[in-house]
């Protein structure tokens, strides 16, 4: 017989907890068993006048409402509100009884405007802390690598947009920029965010670049940082490795990289830090025409060049931007050269070569790498799935392939927010496996301890 179900019953009350009505294996439920959030009331307290005022929403409950939508890839403040108001989970999570109103979503980005990035940098951080002490993190070895994250711009018609604004504006600045080759597209809703291209689709995009450092041992995130797009990836390795450090209290003994890293700046910063760094040599350009400077051999010692027939160039002129020192042949050796038309420049009579004054670094890394063991090749095949994995997991299921909302703050926020959903998803994950072994072993235990109370 077919059934029939009454769909406009009343509940008169319902007894017990909405724990009760989901499932265990819920996201939000084994979350909520590593998750103790009783120190930031704390945190936040100097950020609220004391005896004025309406109160504020619970610092907790905005918190759980963030990392519940960041968990569930729900990153837009109206559709988490949309989705708390009717889903069970989500208000069991936050304290929320199943007949009380929800926040505002606009308390959200009042929160997120008042705390400011770094109160969510500190929340990240109490994550990784929570991942160190369980022992699923040591921050000894580390896999470096970076993103590009879509900006929240329609960058095609903002680009026309800020054409015919500089044009207007200033019509001859506009014409010397273009035939100076130095014209620069921008995004005028988002100057934060900056023009770059991936290495997939080559196609230019206002980007940001997140720097990602993930431990070797369980794929907890031990830092995050986000730039603009443009930013070099060499250009924040330094500043990374000790944030790492400063977060997991532990210093760093490995870091693998990809070839994009491959800088000298980069191998000087690890050697100053006694880090093992595993990165692999750039590729090799395809041969051209002109000699590279790959075929010059620097002396390190004697502070001067060697070509490939023997001559010597030797530096001139102070360092360019700091970093760079140019060094000069002599315009003797190589007007009597056979290589002259493959080495010199035509408007020149001299082959001038430009070293990064940590290219000694540089070639002790080189050797380094032809000379990698099976543990080096290991621990760098490692790097691709455990943090391009890492990056993969949360554009796919977190919401951070294109940012939500505009500028480096908020592009900051959710960043930090989503890895510390990341790591809290690792936390409950060895819960569950520690509560497996501790049942396998017949020893019986109380509630597990909240590893998020860091001491
Ligand atoms: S052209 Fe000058 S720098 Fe180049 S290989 Fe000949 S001597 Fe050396």
């Amino acid at each position: 017989m077919l059934g029939r179900k009454e769909r406009d019953q009343l509940e008169l009350f319902i007894t017990g907890s909405l724990r009760q009505l989901i499932p265990d294996e819920h996201i939000l439920v084994r979350v909520d068993a590593v998750l103790d959030l009783s120190w930031l009331r704390d945190e936040i307290t100097d950020l609220y006048c004391i005896d004025n005022g309406r109160p504020g929403i619970d610092p907790e409950v905005a918190v759980r409402l963030m990392l519940a939508g960041f968990l569930l890839g729900i990153v837009h403040d109206r559709r988490l509100m949309r989705e708390a108001a009717v889903n069970i989970a989500i208000r069991w999570f936050v304290g929320y009884g199943l007949h009380e109103p929800l926040p505002d979503h606009s308390s959200l980005t009042r929160i997120r405007q008042r705390w400011g990035a770094e109160r969510f940098r500190r929340i990240f951080e109490r994550t990784v802390q929570a991942c160190v002490a369980a022992k699923i993190a040591t921050g000894e070895v580390v896999h470096l690598d970076a993103s590009l994250i879509r900006a929240h711009v329609s960058w095609d018609s903002l680009a026309v947009r800020h054409v015919e604004a500089v044009a207007e504006a200033n019509d001859e600045a506009l014409r010397d920029s273009r035939q100076s080759g130095k014209f620069k597209k921008v995004c005028v809703t988002d100057p934060d965010a900056t023009m770059a291209t991936n290495g997939r689709n080559r196609r230019l995009e206002p980007a940001y670049k997140q720097h990602t450092a993930v431990d070797d041992v369980a794929g907890v995130i031990v830092d995050v940082e986000i730039a603009t797009g443009e930013e070099n990836e060499g250009m924040a390795v330094a500043g990374r490795l000790d944030a790492v450090a400063a977060t997991t209290g532990q210093a760093i003994t490995t870091a693998t990289m990809d070839a994009g890293y491959a800088y000298a700046k980069v191998f000087r910063a690890l050697e100053d830090r006694e880090i093992e760094g595993i990165v692999p040599a750039k590729a090799e350009p395809p041969p051209g025409k002109v000699i590279p400077t790959r075929r010059f051999k620097f002396d390190a010692r004697h502070n001067v060049a060697r070509c490939p027939k023997g001559k010597i160039l030797r530096p001139k002129g102070k360092l360019h931007r700091g970093a760079f020192q140019y060094f000069h042949a002599r315009a003797k050796d190589c007007g009597r050269c056979p290589l002259q038309a493959r080495c010199v420049s035509p408007s020149r009579r001299a082959r001038v070569v430009v070293f990064n004054v940590n290219h000694p670094s540089l070639l002790r890394a080189r050797r380094k790498r032809s000379r990698w063991s099976n543990r080096e090749e290991r621990l760098y095949q490692r790097h691709r799935w455990r943090v391009e994995g890492v990056h993969g997991e949360a554009k796919t299921w977190h919401g951070l392939a294109r940012a939500v909302r505009r500028g480096l703050d908020n592009m900051r926020i959710q960043a930090f927010l989503t890895a510390a959903a990341i790591n809290l998803k690792r936390l409950a994950a060895a819960l569950i496996s520690l509560i497996c072994a501790v049942l396998t072993a017949g020893v019986a235990e109380n509630r597990p301890p909240r590893y998020l109370t860091v001491q």
